[in-house]
C-alpha cells in the first residue's frame, strides 16, 4: 500500500479495516466532519469513534447470545421505571449491572410478587453480562428441571449439567409458579452444587424463602439450597405493585374515558381493577 500519497481519512479507513472495527468505520466522516468543523476537540472524536465501535460490538453480542441463551425478550435496565418501585433502590441495581457479582461469582435473587419486574431485571442483569461478552442462559426452574429430566433418561445428564454450569451467568426464572417432582427437585439441587462459588445465578421467585420447602417438595433439601444460594448473594425483595396491572388500570381508564359520553345503555364495566388479581 501507498500509505504516503493516501490522504488522512484513507489511511484512517484502512486502519480501521485492519482492526476490523466497522463501527468506527461507519462513524469516521461525521467525526471527522465535527473536527474540521470545529464541532468536535481531537480527545471528543477518539472517544466518538471508540464509542461506536464498541455499540456495534455490544449490538453484535446481543444479538448471538439471544440466539444461544434462550433469552425470551430484550429488557434492559434504561426501560425499567424506578418511580414505579420505590422499594429498588436504583443505585443498587446500577452497581449490579456493572457485574462486579459476576466476577465474584456470587448470586443475585429477586423476591417479590408478580408483575413488580423479577424477570426484567434478571433478564437485563443477562443482557448486560452477555454485552461484556460473557456467557450466559436463560431458563425457568420447569424448562431447566425438564431439560435435565430428559438428559437423565437419555443418559447423557452429566453432559447437561456441565453445559448448564458453564455459563458465567444462568437466570433461573420463575421458582415457585409450577409444582417440581422429587427427582427435579434433586437434578436442580446438584445444578446449584456445581454452580455454587464457580458461576453465578439469578434466581426470581414469587415465594418466600419459608415457602420454598414447599416448592421443592422437601423441607431439608430447600434449607440446603437456600444455605449455598444466600452464602454470596444480593437479595433483592421488591414489595410493590404489579406493573402489568398498572397498564391494564390505565387501558381500562382510556376505555372508561372513552365510552364515557354514550354511557346510557352502552356495556361499561365499572368492577375495579385489584392489583392481587394478577397471574404471570
Ligand atoms: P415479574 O417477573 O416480577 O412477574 P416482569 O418482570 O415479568 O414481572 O414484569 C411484567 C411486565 O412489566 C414486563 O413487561 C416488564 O418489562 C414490565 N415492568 C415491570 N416493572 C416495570 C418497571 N418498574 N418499569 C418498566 N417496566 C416494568
Ligand atoms: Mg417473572
Amino acid at each position: 500500500m501507498k500509505s504516503a500519497s493516501l490522504s488522512r481519512r484513507d489511511r484512517l479507513r484502512h486502519m480501521l479495516a485492519d482492526l476490523r472495527m466497522p463501527g468506527g468505520l461507519e462513524a469516521l466522516d461525521a467525526i471527522l466532519q465535527g473536527v474540521d468543523g470545529g464541532t468536535l476537540t481531537a480527545p471528543e472524536a477518539i472517544e466518538q469513534l471508540l464509542a461506536a465501535q464498541i455499540q456495534l460490538r455490544n449490538n453484535r453480542r446481543l444479538q448471538a447470545a439471544m440466539r444461544s441463551s434462550r433469552l425470551p425478550v430484550v429488557k434492559q435496565l434504561h426501560e425499567f421505571d424506578f418511580t414505579f418501585q420505590p422499594s429498588l433502590r436504583r443505585e443498587q441495581m446500577e452497581s449490579l449491572h456493572e457485574l462486579g457479582f459476576v466476577e465474584r461469582h456470587e448470586n443475585v435473587i429477586f423476591l417479590g410478587p408478580p408483575g413488580v419486574g423479577k424477570t426484567h431485571l434478571a433478564i437485563s442483569l443477562a443482557i448486560a453480562a452477555a454485552q461484556s461478552g460473557r456467557r450466559v442462559y436463560y431458563g425457568t426452574l420447569a424448562d431447566l428441571i425438564t431439560s435435565l429430566e430428559e438428559a437423565q433418561a437419555a443418559g447423557r445428564l452429566q453432559a447437561r449439567l456441565k453445559v448448564l454450569t458453564h455459563p458465567a451467568l444462568l437466570v433461573v426464572d420463575e421458582i415457585g409458579y409450577l409444582p417440581i417432582t422429587r427427582t427435579g427437585a434433586m437434578l436442580f439441587f446438584q445444578l446449584m452444587t456445581r454452580r455454587y462459588e464457580h458461576a453465578s445465578t439469578v434466581l426470581t421467585s414469587n415465594k418466600g424463602f419459608e415457602e420454598w420447602g414447599d416448592v421443592f417438595g422437601d423441607d431439608v433439601m430447600a434449607a440446603a439450597l437456600i444455605d449455598r444460594l444466600v452464602h454470596h448473594c444480593h437479595l433483592v425483595t421488591i414489595r410493590g405493585n404489579s406493573y402489568r396491572m398498572r397498564q391494564h388500570s390505565e387501558l381500562w381508564q382510556t376505555l372508561h374515558t372513552a365510552h364515557e359520553p354514550e354511557s346510557a345503555g352502552g356495556r361499561r364495566r365499572r368492577t375495579p381493577v385489584r392489583q392481587e388479581a394478577t397471574t404471570t
